[in-house]
């Protein structure tokens, strides 16, 4: 599917100020006939937008919508003092995380670079598993990170990103978010954010990371009903959700777990993490191919891995195969 562009695009800012425009306004102001309008709104609608249709008042967006622009992303990190971060805004892409370690590997791309874009062609979870990404209704974002001290220091750092993830959802909406291992965001038991970390480099050399994160802000319904688990977005949680502001945001909360991971890996965080992380005490099953293991859950370990009593022992856990699910 391509992204809305040209008139298209200009329709989408027109609505995403918020109320009704009718068809007639919208053509006067692009130069184009009312029937050319419709033929974009109905475009827009194919491609999973919610707009519906007053007669007597227009068109109007089911919800607000945000739309992403590099310059606000710019000035308000600078507000927040941030620096050492570049951003780059894509309206269509295959996958912010692909796009990064294309880059990566053609050698074209500097360390800190944001990229976000309005749409996912190919939204990654992982092993291979699909993120819905529909235009223009979430954040995908992806930070290219490089890490001198080689692979053995990237054991955890999803815990880290997560940690990152609940600091900027609860700096700016409060929310009381659940982590769960290794790499979900959630709000009461319901999937708002997925991390998805990915990396090229050996034991000894430099690391470099793409770290990847999808936060659902307003999933249309469409979209919504290709996600086989409970899942939520922050327009039902949170007023006034500004992307870019959560983009600038996030970054800032980044660079400082990042510069924290790299210092002290999860020593200082993990007791942290096991504060608000999902299933704390609950009955879970780890999962990994034919393998499964259940107990109860007692959170994760220095390194991240994650522990389950398991007949009156603790055991630790590790790896990017595992699934965790709670069992009730
Ligand atoms: P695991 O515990 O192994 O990580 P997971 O189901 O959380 O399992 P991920 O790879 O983290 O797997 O995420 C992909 C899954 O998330 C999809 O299979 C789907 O169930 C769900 N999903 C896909 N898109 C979204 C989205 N935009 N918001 C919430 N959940 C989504």
């Amino acid at each position: 599917m391509k992204a809305p562009d040209g008139n298209k695009l200009a329709i989408l800012h027109a609505l995403s100020q918020g109320g009704f425009i009718s068809g007639q306004v919208i053509g006067e102001q692009l130069g184009i006939s009312r029937a050319a309008v419709s033929k974009h709104i109905i475009t827009l609608q194919e491609m999973g937008l919610d707009i519906y249709k007053v007669n007597g008042k227009g068109y109007c967006l089911s919800q607000p919508l945000s739309l992403l622009n590099q310059q606000d992303i710019e000035s308000t990190y600078a507000q927040l003092d941030g620096s050492g971060c570049t951003f780059e805004v894509q309206p269509i892409i295959d996958s912010t995380n692909t796009e990064l370690m294309r880059r990566l590997q053609s050698g074209n791309i500097s360390n800190n670079s944001v990229l976000v874009a309005e749409m996912q062609k190919q939204g990654k979870g992982r092993r291979g598993r699909t993120w819905q990404s529909p235009f223009a209704a979430n954040l995908y974002y992806s930070y290219y990170w490089r890490l001198d001290d080689g692979i053995h220091a990237t054991m955890g750092l999803s815990i880290a990103v997560g940690l990152a993830v609940y600091d900027a959802l609860k700096a700016l909406y409060d929310l009381d978010v659940q982590l769960k291992w290794p790499n979900d965001v959630l709000i009461n038991g319901r999937k708002l954010a997925g991390v998805l970390v990915e990396l090229d480099g050996t034991a000894e050399g430099p690391c470099h990371l793409v770290i990847g994160i999808g936060l659902n802000v307003a999933m249309p319904e469409a979209a919504a009903e290709h996600i086989d688990q409970p899942w939520c977005d922050l327009n039902e949680l949170a007023q006034d959700v500004n992307k870019n502001q959560l983009v600038a945001v996030l970054t800032c909360f980044l660079q400082k777990r990042l510069g924290q991971y790299q210092q002290h890996g999860l020593q200082a965080v993990y007791k942290q993490w096991n504060a608000v992380h999902a299933f704390a005490g609950e009955c879970v099953e780890l999962s990994s191919g034919t393998s499964k293991w259940r107990g109860i859950c007692e959170g994760i370990d220095e390194q991240g891995a994650i522990v389950l009593r398991i007949d009156g022992q603790s055991k630790r856990y590790f790896g990017g195969e595992i699934s965790l699910r709670v069992k009730s």
